[in-house]
């Protein structure tokens, strides 16, 4: 064998030895960032090194500071596991080094990305001809709707952005829920809005924006404006109310945005539909491949309804580029990149629409099953309504939460994340993988009662 059939050869045995143990596994690394460094951090090498040999000891090393991601019982933030297809696709795309930016440049990977766009349009219910940006993840999705938000509604008040920048603009006023995801804040950081130009308005219990409340700051204020809802918080995975929500900010001449990292999914279910009614009315839209839909990272999707807004935002003028029609950088931040829509493309085809919906019902399934074994715990009190994905809990003490949380991660069976809700500690699980079986989640509560104090 050759130097690279020798590597690929290492790699795909490395790889299912490791997906081979997922089960097993502690779920937490069991090495830290420090040991990690220790091991990789030899001097730099001053000669080659065989490519086989290099993937081999890499694999090796990197074994007790892995995190089962993968797995079923990685319940952690809101993250994703690999679906067969998407993950074996991601492995072609690396091979292929399509740059993937152009449309004149790679049609095969271009062609595949606008098709998983169209579906992906399809699937959620959204508007057929509205563009679709592929880009690393939520954080990027929303810049990149924002960033085309905020064109569009200067260009509304008779400002081009693009030529005449942002320091005498008219000032754009951005309006948030109170639980809005971080990202939001981030987004608008990079867009230039300053955290003290942020407007929140009140949510409830939940995490849901007020109607009451946005009619009151949008009666207090005039100009372009951004309004940005939610689908799934993070925590609760509650939805706004879009169609009070929306009729209110279109009275007022917004833009609204929606942030559905991986809420936008529950419109693939037609079970759990009806939580995003209405949000097809918005502007924009955020979600991610890399969470509900399980292809590799990094994959997320900017959505605008009128492309023109994503081109008037993104199109390079730069003269060494030749247009065809909509290329995928005319729609997003990014020139060159990695072909990372076409994971997301063998994913939406190795389940078929129905297949999407059964992986949505399936994950609120076990966040139901899940609520129900805990709430089987005496010390245990579920906070949320588990209306989606999301399952939020706590012990009788802010002190005892902790402890259990930090317990969980050094027991190994599963991994649930720290978070704080109104005020008080909490734990919560997110089931965002495809691999989760209803075992996973009786042996995690299994756990979880031994764990108890
Ligand atoms: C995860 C998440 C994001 C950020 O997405 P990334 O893929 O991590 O960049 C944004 N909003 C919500 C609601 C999320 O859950």
């Amino acid at each position: 064998m050759g130097d690279r059939e020798r590597a690929l050869d290492a790699a795909r045995r490395r790889a299912e030895a490791f997906l081979g143990t997922l089960d097993d596994r502690p779920v937490w690394p069991r090495a830290s960032l420090d040991e990690m460094l220790q091991v990789f951090g030899t001097p730099l090498p001053e000669r080659a090194e065989d490519p086989a040999a290099v993937v081999e000891d890499i694999a090796a090393k990197a074994e007790p500071g892995l995190v089962a991601i993968p797995g079923g019982r990685f319940f952690g933030f809101v993250i994703g596991g690999t679906h067969p297809a998407a993950l074996a696709a991601d492995w072609l795309v690396s091979a292929w080094d399509q740059n993937s930016g152009s449309s004149l440049l790679t049609p095969a990977t271009v062609a595949m990305e606008r098709v998983a766009g169209q579906w992906l349009l399809e699937l959620l219910g959204l508007p057929s001809a509205s563009s679709v940006g592929f880009v690393t993840g939520g954080q990027l999705a929303n810049f990149t709707c924002l960033a085309s938000a905020r064109n569009a509604v200067l260009a509304r008040a008779g400002w081009d952005l693009a030529e005449r920048g942002l320091r005498s603009s008219p000032p754009v006023r951005f309006v948030v829920g109170a639980d809005r995801h971080g990202s939001i804040d981030r987004a608008a950081r990079f867009l230039g809005i300053g955290c003290a130009e942020v407007d929140v308005v009140d949510a409830d219990a939940q995490g849901r924006m007020h109607p009451a409340e946005l009619e009151r700051v949008l009666d207090g204020g005039s100009g372009p404006l951004i309004v940005c809802l939610q689908a799934g918080e993070v925590h609760t995975g509650a939805f706004d109310d879009f169609r009070a929500l929306i009729a209110i900010a279109r009275r007022h001449g917004a833009w609204v945005h929606v942030d559905g990292a991986f809420g936008l999914w529950a419109a693939a279910s037609p079970a759990l539909r009806h939580l995003t009614a209405g949000m097809e009315d918005a502007d924009s839209w955020a979600t991610d491949a890399h969470k509900t839909l399980n292809v590799p990272y990094d994959c997320g999707m900017a959505i605008v309804r009128d492309p023109a807004d994503s081109i008037a935002a993104f199109r390079t003028g730069g003269d060494y580029l030749v247009y065809s029609g909509l290329d995928p950088w005319d729609v997003t931040p990014e020139l060159s990149r990695r072909a990372r829509g076409v994971p997301a493309y063998a994913a939406l085809r190795s389940l078929g629409r129905s297949g999407v919906a059964d992986l949505v019902d399936r994950l609120h399934d076990n966040a139901v099953r899940m609520a129900s074994g805990l709430r089987g715990l005496d010390a245990i009190e579920v906070i949320n309504d588990v209306d989606y994905t999301q399952v939020m809990f706590r012990l009788g003490t802010d002190e005892a939460t902790r402890e259990l949380g930090a317990a969980i991660l050094v027991d190994g069976t599963a991994v649930v994340t720290g978070a704080e809700w109104r005020g008080r500690a909490a734990l919560r699980c997110s089931m965002s993988s495809w691999a989760t079986t209803a075992d996973d989640i009786d042996r995690t509560v299994h756990a979880i009662r031994a764990l108890l104090p």
